[in-house]
C-alpha cells in the first residue's frame, strides 16, 4: 500500500507551525491529531484515562463513508480496517427473512479502529499493528499522547494561545499551552460544558444491550442466518441488529470474526428496571455505560430471558451467548456551535453532537470533522464552509437519530416504515442536502 505523503497547504497559504492541544484521545481526538500532524503542525492529546491505552468496549462500529475516506487518506499501516456485508435483511419473530436488499456495508470494531489510529498518530505497537509506521517522518508535526490528564478548565493566554489545565488520578496538577484547543472529549465534554453550560446530555428512555459472540461459537443455523449479512429485527418497543466485525487483534478472516449485536429496549427514566440494568456486579450504579464484564449476572439473566421471548432465534442465540455483554443508555446532546474564542477553541465528534446509534454515524462524524477541520486549517476550505458543513452534519444527523429512535422505540409502525428510515440513514453524506436550519451560522 502506498504511504500517504505529508499534506501540503495550497501555495501561498503556508501557515506558521501551530500547536493543537486536543482534549480526549478516543477516535475523534486521534483522527484530529493525525489530520493536523499530517499538515506539519504539532498535536498533543490529553486523555483522562489513567492507563496509556484505552480499554475497548468489545463491540462493533459501522465504518461509514467518512471513516473509510479518513483511512484512505491518512492510514500508513496498510492493515485491513473492516469486514464487509453484502446484504441487508430483516427477520420476522420466527427468524424468516421478510425483506432483503443487496447493499455493501463495511463494519469494524472499536478496538481495531482505535489501535490503527494510535499506530498512525504516535506509533503505538499492538497486536493489531505490531510494526507501526515511524511517528514523525519529515514534514509531519510532532505527535504527543499523554494519558492520565483529566482537563478541568482552560484559559486564554494574554500573549496568545489557550492553556488547558489538567489533573492526574493521583491529584498532581499541571497545564499545557497550545495555539488552539480542540475539544474531542465526547458526549459529556468538559470543554463544551465550560463554553455552553446550558447544554445538557439527556437520556432518551431506552438502552442498547450490546455484545459479541465469536462466529465459531455460533450454531451452524445462526452462522448461516447472520454471516455476511446486516440483520435487523423490529418489534413493539424493540429493535435488534447484528453484523460481523473483526475478531481478536483485528482478524478479518472467516472463522475468526465476531457476531456483534445491538438490541434497543425501553427502560423508562427513573424506573427500577433502568436502575437494575445499569447497576453492576460491583453494586455501583452507572449513569450511561455498564462496561463489558461488569453487568450483574442476575440482571443480565433477565435480559437473556427477554431475548428468548422477544427476538428471532438467531438473534436470541447471540444475545444469550455473549460472554461480556454491556449496556449503554441512549442519550442526546447537541452543541449550538463548534467554534469559540475566535477559533482558539473548537469542538468535534461526540463533544459537538452525540448521535443516537441508529444513525451509525458517530465515528464517521468524528472522521469528517477531523478531515474538514484540517482542510480549513490548511486553507483549502473557507471558515464559513467548514462551520456550515460541520454544523449541518451535526444538527441534521442528530435530529435524524432522535426521529429514528422515537419511531422505532415508541411507535409500532409497519416494517416498511423502518426499512425506509434505514435506507434514508444510509444516504452517503455527499448526497445529503442539509436544510437551511441545519447549516445556519
Ligand atoms: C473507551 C471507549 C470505547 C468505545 N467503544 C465503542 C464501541 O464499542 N462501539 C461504538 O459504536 N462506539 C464506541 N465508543 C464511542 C465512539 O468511539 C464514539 O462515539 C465516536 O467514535 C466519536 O468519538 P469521540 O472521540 O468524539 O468521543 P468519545 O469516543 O466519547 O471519546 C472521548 C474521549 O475523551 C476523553 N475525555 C473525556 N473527558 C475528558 C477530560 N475532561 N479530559 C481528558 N480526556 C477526557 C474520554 O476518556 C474519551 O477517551 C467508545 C468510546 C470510548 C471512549
Amino acid at each position: 500500500m502506498a504511504t500517504p505523503a505529508p499534506e501540503q497547504p495550497p501555495p501561498g497559504q503556508e501557515a506558521k507551525k501551530l500547536h493543537f492541544v486536543i482534549v480526549g484521545g478516543s477516535l475523534g481526538g486521534l483522527a484530529a491529531g493525525i489530520a493536523l500532524t499530517a499538515l506539519g503542525h504539532d498535536a498533543t492529546i490529553l486523555e483522562r484515562n489513567a492507563a496509556p491505552v484505552l480499554q475497548d468496549q468489545g463491540a462493533g462500529i459501522v465504518a461509514g463513508g467518512d471513516t473509510l475516506a479518513f483511512f484512505a487518506r491518512y492510514d500508513r499501516t496498510g492493515r485491513p480496517l473492516a469486514v464487509r456485508s453484502a446484504r441487508r435483511q430483516y427477520l420476522d419473530r420466527r427468524g424468516a427473512v421478510v425483506h432483503a436488499v443487496d447493499v455493501a456495508q463495511s463494519m469494524t470494531s472499536w478496538d481495531l479502529a482505535y489501535h490503527l489510529l494510535r499506530a498512525n498518530f504516535d506509533g503505538l505497537a499492538s497486536a493489531y499493528c505490531p510494526a507501526p509506521p515511524a511517528p514523525a517522518p519529515p514534514g509531519r508535526g510532532r505527535a504527543t499522547h499523554l494519558h492520565d490528564r483529566r482537563v478541568t478548565r482552560f484559559e486564554e493566554e494574554a500573549g496568545g494561545g489557550v492553556r488547558a489545565f489538567w489533573r492526574t488520578a493521583a491529584g498532581a496538577e499541571g497545564s499545557t499551552l497550545g495555539d488552539v484547543l480542540v475539544g474531542a472529549d465526547g458526549p459529556s465534554s468538559t470543554v463544551r460544558a465550560l463554553l455552553e453550560p446550558a447544554v445538557a446530555r439527556t437520556y432518551a428512555g431506552y438502552c442498547a444491550l450490546r455484545g459479541t459472540l465469536p462466529e465459531a461459537a455460533a450454531s451452524a443455523a445462526t452462522r448461516a442466518a447472520l454471516c455476511e449479512r446486516f440483520t435487523f429485527f423490529h418489534g413493539p418497543g424493540v429493535q435488534c441488529l447484528a453484523y460481523l466485525i473483526p475478531g481478536r487483534a483485528g482478524a478479518v478472516e472467516p472463522g475468526r470474526r465476531l457476531i456483534n449485536f445491538v438490541c434497543y429496549a425501553n427502560f423508562p427514566a427513573g424506573s427500577p428496571e433502568l436502575a437494575r440494568v445499569l447497576t453492576g456486579r460491583d453494586g455501583r450504579r452507572r449513569q450511561v455505560t455498564m462496561p463489558p464484564g461488569m453487568t450483574d449476572p442476575g440482571a443480565w439473566e433477565e435480559q437473556r430471558a427477554w431475548a428468548r421471548a422477544a427476538l428471532p432465534p438467531p438473534l436470541a442465540e447471540v444475545v444469550c451467548g455473549a460472554e461480556r455483554p454491556f449496556v449503554q443508555a441512549v442519550t442526546d446532546v447537541l452543541s449550538p456551535r463548534n467554534e469559540y474564542l475566535g477559533g482558539k477553541v473548537v469542538l468535534l465528534g461526540d463533544a459537538l453532537a452525540g448521535f443516537r446509534p441508529h444513525t451509525v454515524a458517530s465515528t464517521s462524524q468524528a472522521a469528517f470533522d477531523a478531515m474538514l477541520y484540517a482542510d480549513y486549517v490548511a486553507g483549502r476550505v473557507s471558515r464559513d464552509e467548514w462551520i456550515r458543513q460541520t454544523l449541518g452534519f451535526a444538527r441534521y444527523i442528530q435530529r435524524r437519530g432522535v426521529d429514528m429512535g422515537e419511531r422505532s422505540q415508541h411507535q409500532d409502525l409497519p416494517l416498511e416504515e423502518y426499512i425506509r428510515d434505514r435506507d434514508v440513514a444510509s444516504t452517503p453524506r455527499e448526497q445529503e442536502v442539509f436544510p437551511d436550519w441545519a447549516t445556519a451560522i
